[in-house]
C-alpha cells in the first residue's frame, strides 16, 4: 500500500484532526477538586511498556501540577479504587466497551476523549521496551499511547516543555481542574521526526566529567524530544547508498562507475565516494537486483517500507561519458565549467584530492555552506539534476516489474539540487532534499531551497524527505536563524514534505534556545506560526518576559548583523588545517575571536540581569534567566580559549603562550564541569568538535559500570 496515499486520504488538510464532542455542554470531567487528585490513572491488566510510560509521565505531571501522588492501578483492581473518576490510559477494556478507538489506529494516531466519569488516553503501540521509549529514537518505535498523555498536558493543563530538564517543564500548579467534554483523535503530521546525535551509546564519555552527567544529559534531552515527539513510524533505506560498490565492482563492472576525464573510470577521491554513471542499465539492474536480495533476506521481516535506495555516494556527480552527458538538459554551464569543459585534467583531480577527500568535490558544486579559500559560490555549478530525475525514472521503472509497491528514494543535492528543466519525475519517486546552506542561513539560501523544492515538485514530484545540514551550524554560543528554518519547514511542508530529518541536534540548549523551541515544536505542528511558538517560549518567563524578549532580540540583531561574505572572511582568516577554512561544522568555535567580541557578553549579562531583576522572586524564571546565563557564559569562555589558541599558533616557541592557552582551556573545562548537570549542553558533541577540528586536548574514556568518571 502506498503509505503516503493512505495517510492524506485519511488526514487530508488538517495536521490535527479536532473535533469537540457534541454532548451536552454540562458534561464534564473533574481531575482535580480544592488541591485534591478525583481522578487515578488506571493500566490496562497487562500494559505494554509504552502504557506504562504514558501512566508515568502523566502522574509524574500530575503530581507536579496539584502538588499530592496520583495513584496508578491496573485494570483488574479497579474494584479497589477510592475515585469516581478513572483515567484509562492505552488499551483498557472500559475504552474497549467505550467503543474506542472505533475504527482500528493507524501507526503514530491516538484518541483523547472524556465519556461520563472517564477520560480515555490511548493511541497505537508497537512492543517497545520501556527504555526503548527514549532510547531508540531512530528505529520506528510507535508509541501514541503516550503522545495522548502529552496532548491532554498541553492542552487541558497547559503543561509546555521548553527544553531539557526541569527548568524547561512548565507545569502551571493549580488546586482543581474540570473540563467540558474532549474528543480528539489525531496524528503526527510527519512520518520522520528526527534529528541526528538523538542519542548515545552510553559508553564512551567526553566533555562531561562524570558518566552520571552525560547519562542524565541524554536521558533529558531524549524525554524532552518524545515530549514533543520526535521519532518515526516507518523504517526505509536512505543515505550514501553505493559505499561498497567500488569494492564489489570495481575490478568487475566498471562500466558502474563515473568516467572521468583520460577515460578512466575510477573513484575521483576514496572508493566509497564513487559516483555512478547513471545512465548505464546494468546500475539500474544491480541495484534493484541488491535491493530484492536484502527485502528478501531482511527488509521485509524487519518492516522497511519496500523504497529502493538510489541516493548516491557523498559526492558531487562526475560521470563524462556520452549517454550520461546526453541526459543532461542543455545548460551554458557546461561550456562555463573547468570540468565540463574540458579544462580539468586527471593530474588535476589527484593534485586536488591530496589535499583531502573532499577538495575537487568543493569546486564543482555550489556547497556555500563549506566556506570555501575558493568561493565557489562565483563559480558556475553546471547542473545535473535531468540526468539523475532519469536515473531515478530508470530504477522505478526496472523495480516496477518485480514489485509495483516499490518506490525509488533519490536525492537532490550536490549538483543536482536545483530542479530538473525538461524531465518529469516518475510520481512514485520519493526526493531527499539536502540543501545546500549551512551558516549562515539567511534569505538568499531561503530562496535557494524553496526554488529548489519548487522546481521539483512541478516535475512531478509527490513526496520530499527534507534533510537539511544547517544545523551542524557553529556551536556553543549565541546565534538565531530560527525564522527563516521555521518558516521554510513550512514551506516544505505545504509541498509535499512527508518526513524530515536534520542532520544534527547540536543539544545547545542554552545558547540556541529560541531557534530550537520553534523548531522542534514545527516538526509536529508545521504550519505553525512561528511567532505563535516565539511568543510561547517567551511567556514562560512570566513577568521578566519584556526583558528576556530583550535578551532574544539581541542575539537575533547579532546574527543578522553578519553577512555570509564576512563570515566567509572571518573563516579564511581562521585557517584550521581543514580546506573549509574555520567555522565550518568541526571547527564552529575558530572564529569565535572575530565574530564576538568582549562587549558582546557585557551587553548579554546585562540583559540577563534585567530579566532576572524583572523575575520579581519567581525562582523557577530566576532559574530559567540563569538557565540562559550558563549558555553565554560557556560561549564566552570557549572564545578566550580560541584567541589563546590563536596566540599560541603565532607564536609556537613562546612557552606563556602555550601556557596560557592550557590555562584557557582548563578553565573552560572546570566551567563546563560546574554546569553540565543543567542540560544547557550536549559537551560531548561540543567537545568532539573542537577536539577534531581545532585540536583541542579533551580525551575520550571509557565507562566502566561502578566507575563514575574517567
Ligand atoms: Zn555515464
Amino acid at each position: 500500500m502506498d503509505i503516503f496515499r493512505d495517510i492524506s486520504a485519511c488526514f487530508r488538510v488538517s495536521a490535527f484532526v479536532c473535533t469537540l464532542c457534541a454532548c451536552s455542554p454540562l458534561a464534564a470531567f473533574t481531575v482535580a477538586e480544592y488541591g485534591k487528585l478525583a481522578a487515578d490513572i488506571v493500566l490496562p491488566s497487562q500494559p505494554l511498556a509504552a502504557e506504562r510510560y504514558a501512566a508515568d509521565e502523566l502522574k509524574y505531571h500530575l503530581d507536579k501540577a496539584f502538588g499530592s501522588s496520583a495513584a496508578i492501578l491496573t485494570e483488574d483492581a479497579l474494584a479497589r479504587s477510592k475515585y469516581r473518576n478513572h483515567i484509562f490510559v492505552g488499551a483498557t477494556a472500559a475504552a474497549k466497551r467505550a467503543g474506542l478507538p472505533g475504527r482500528p489506529f493507524v501507526a503514530d494516531e491516538h484518541i483523547v476523549k472524556t465519556a461520563g466519569n472517564a477520560l480515555f488516553l490511548l493511541g497505537y503501540d508497537s512492543d517497545v521496551s520501556y527504555e526503548g521509549v527514549t532510547r531508540d529514537l531512530w528505529r520506528p518505535t510507535l508509541y501514541a499511547t503516550v503522545y495522548a498523555v502529552y496532548d491532554f498536558l498541553e492542552n487541558e493543563m497547559g503543561v509546555k516543555w521548553i527544553w531539557p530538564g526541569p527548568t524547561g517543564e512548565v507545569i502551571p500548579r493549580r488546586r482543581s481542574l474540570r473540563f467540558s467534554s474532549v474528543n480528539r483523535r489525531s496524528r503526527e503530521p510527519l512520518a520522520d521526526r528526527i534529528m541526528g546525535s538523538m542519542t548515545w551509546n552510553a559508553l564512551w564519555v567526553l566533555g562531561f566529567s562524570t558518566y552520571e552527567s552525560a547519562r542524565a544529559f541524554f536521558d533529558a534531552q531524549a524525554k524532552f524530544l518524545v515530549r514533543h515527539r520526535l521519532g518515526r513510524r516507518r523504517h526505509f533505506r536512505s543515505g550514501h547508498g553505493f559505499t561498497d560498490w567500488w569494492d564489489r565492482f570495481g575490478a568487475s563492472h566498471p562500466e558502474y562507475f563515473n568516467l572521468l576525464p583520460g577515460g578512466v573510470r575510477r573513484p575521483a577521491a576514496a572508493g566509497r565516494m564513487v559516483t555512478l554513471c547513471v545512465s548505464e542499465p546494468g546500475v539500474w539492474r544491480q541495484t534493484v537486483a541488491d535491493w530484492k536480495k536484502w527485502m528478501d533476506t531482511k527488509g521485509t521481516r524487519q518492516g522497511f517500507e519496500p523504497w529502493v535506495n538510489c541516493c548516491e555516494n557523498d559526492y558531487v556527480a562526475l560521470c563524462q561519458c556520452h549517454c550520461c552527458r546526453a541526459w543532461d538538459a542543455p545548460d551554458p554551464r557546461f561550456m562555463e565549467s573547468p570540468y565540463w569543459n574540458g579544462t580539468v585534467t586527471l593530474d588535476d583531480i589527484e593534485s586536488m584530492h591530496r589535499r583531502g577527500n573532499y577538495v575537487f568535490n568543493s569546486l564543482l558544486t555550489d556547497h556555500r555552506w563549506g566556506i570555501m579559500k575558493v568561493d565557489t559560490s562565483l563559480r558556475p555549478v553546471a547542473s545535473l539534476s535531468d540526468r539523475y530525475a532519469k536515473f531515478y525514472n530508470a530504477v522505478q521503472a526496472e523495480v516496477r516489474k518485480v514489485n509495483p509497491a516499490a518506490r525509488v528514494i533519490g536525492y537532490a543535492y550536490e549538483n543536482y539540487l536545483e530542479a530538473p528543466k525538461e524531465t518529469r519525475v516518475d510520481p512514485s519517486v520519493v526526493i531527499e532534499i539536502v540543501p545546500r546552506s549551512y551558516f549562515p542561513y539567511d534569505q538568499a539560501e531561503s530562496e535557494h531551497f524553496r526554488a529548489a523544492i519548487t522546481g521539483w515538485r512541478k516535475a512531478g514530484v509527490k513526496d520530499f524527505i527534507y534533510r537539511p545540514n544547517f544545523m551542524l551550524a557553529g556551536g556553543n554560543y549565541p546565534f538565531d536563524h530560527g525564522r527563516l528554518i521555521v518558516e521554510d519547514f513550512a514551506f516544505a511542508y505545504k509541498n509535499g514534505m512527508k518526513g524530515c530529518s536534520f542532520d544534527s541536534l547540536r543539544g545547545a540548549w542554552a545558547c540556541h534556545t529560541m531557534m530550537y523551541y520553534t523548531l522542534i515544536r514545527a516538526f509536529r505542528e508545521p504550519l505553525r506560526d512561528y511567532d505563535v511558538s516565539r511568543d510561547e517560549l517567551l511567556s514562560t518567563f512570566g513577568p521578566a518576559k519584556k526583558e528576556i524578549t530583550r535578551y532574544f532580540d539581541f542575539i537575533r540583531a547579532h546574527t543578522a548583523s553578519w553577512t555570509p561574505d564576512e563570515v566567509r572572511r572571518i573563516a579564511w582568516q581562521n585557517p584550521t588545517g581543514n580546506h573549509n577554512g574555520g567555522g565550518s561544522f568541526n571547527t564552529g568555535a575558530a572564529i569565535l575571536g572575530d565574530y564576538f567580541d568582549d562587549a558582546f557578553f557585557v551587553k548579554g549579562n546585562k540583559l540577563l540581569d534585567a530579566a532576572c531583576a524583572a523575575s520579581r522572586g519567581d525562582s523557577m524564571v530566576e532559574r530559567r534567566v540563569e538557565f540562559l546565563r550558563k549558555g553565554l557564559g560557556d560561549a564566552r569562555l570557549t572564545r578566550l580559549t580560541r584567541i589563546a589558541q590563536k596566540a599560541m599558533d603565532a607564536a609556537p616557541r613562546d612557552k606563556r603562550k602555550a601556557d596560557a592557552f592550557k590555562k584557557a582551556f582548563d578553565e573552560l573545562v572546570a566551567y563546563r564541569a560546574t554546569v553540565e548537570g543543567d542540560f544547557v549542553c550536549n559537551f560531548m558533541y561540543e567537545s568532539s568538535k573542537e577536539r577534531k577540528g581545532l585540536r583541542w586536548p579533551f580525551t575520550w574514556w571509557k565507562h566502566e559500570p561502578g566507575k563514575t568518571s574517567r
